[in-house]
């Protein structure tokens, strides 16, 4: 190495960090975001409480919890695309609480007649709406996707902290990774899921964590901090969730 190694290694840095192709919006996170040096080792109850839950379980039978039976085996990510400003975790769990997600049921398609998902994740806080060992449908109709994966929406209604919602969603997945010893790489986007039947296959979602509609290195920084976080857990026990 020349003698100006030591200046020209943190300037190539610098440089490659400016165009790895994550979106600049979410690459503009980081510097706001805590890192790895700014964050307690946590034990995984201490984890559970930093993501803030609150639980409220759709009504058993009704409004599409069915309660049919999973062993999961994957963590699937959605954002709501609903930039209303009311559009929080809070009002999306009222609305399915109240059978609002109402989705045409088919042979091969929809299920249940409803859209269900197993947590809300905002700024401030997080819903769960299922337990996570029941299925929901969020993510391929009668595919894995619904049969295998816990479904974690993260809200983007006007005046929510996007950066937040993200590192809060981030922390639960790390949690969920712990609690049914999955790694890394069962943390997908929804796009992950084929929907047989609809145009296009793979959807866009969350669209704001894809490149160009597709997993990459904007993904990739989101994977980067769940396993920062998961990276952080003590063992421990941990709460039935
Ligand atoms: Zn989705």
């Amino acid at each position: 190495m020349s003698r100006f190694g030591h200046l020209i290694l943190p300037l190539l840095a610098v440089l490659l960090s400016s165009c790895n192709g994550v979106n600049p919006m979410v690459q503009s996170w980081s510097t706001r975001l805590p890192n790895s040096e700014g964050l307690p080792q946590v034990t995984p109850l201490q984890l559970y409480q930093e993501i803030g839950i609150k639980v409220d379980l759709l009504p058993k039978g009704r409004v599409g919890r069915m309660g049919w039976r999973m062993d999961p085996e994957y963590i699937t990510i959605h954002s709501t695309q609903n930039f209303s400003s009311g559009a929080t975790a809070f009002q999306h769990a009222l609305g399915m609480k109240r059978g609002s997600f109402r989705a045409h049921k088919r042979p091969g398609g929809n299920r249940t007649g409803y859209l269900t998902w197993h947590f809300t994740v905002q700024q401030n806080a997080a819903v769960q709406h299922l337990p996570t060992r029941e299925q929901g449908e969020h993510a391929d109709f009668t595919g894995p996707g619904n049969r295998t994966s816990i479904g974690i929406e993260m809200c983007e209604n006007k005046g929510n902290d996007l950066a937040w919602t993200v590192d809060r969603t981030a922390r639960l997945a790390a949690y969920l990774m712990y609690v049914y010893r999955l790694p890394l790489n069962r943390v997908v986007p929804h796009y992950h899921w084929p929907r047989y039947g609809t145009s296009p296959l793979h959807k866009d979602c969350p669209h704001f964590l894809l490149n160009n509609g597709k997993p990459g290195a904007t993904w990739n920084w989101f994977l980067s901090r769940v396993n920062m976080h998961y990276s952080r857990i003590v063992p421990g026990p941990v709460a039935s969730i």
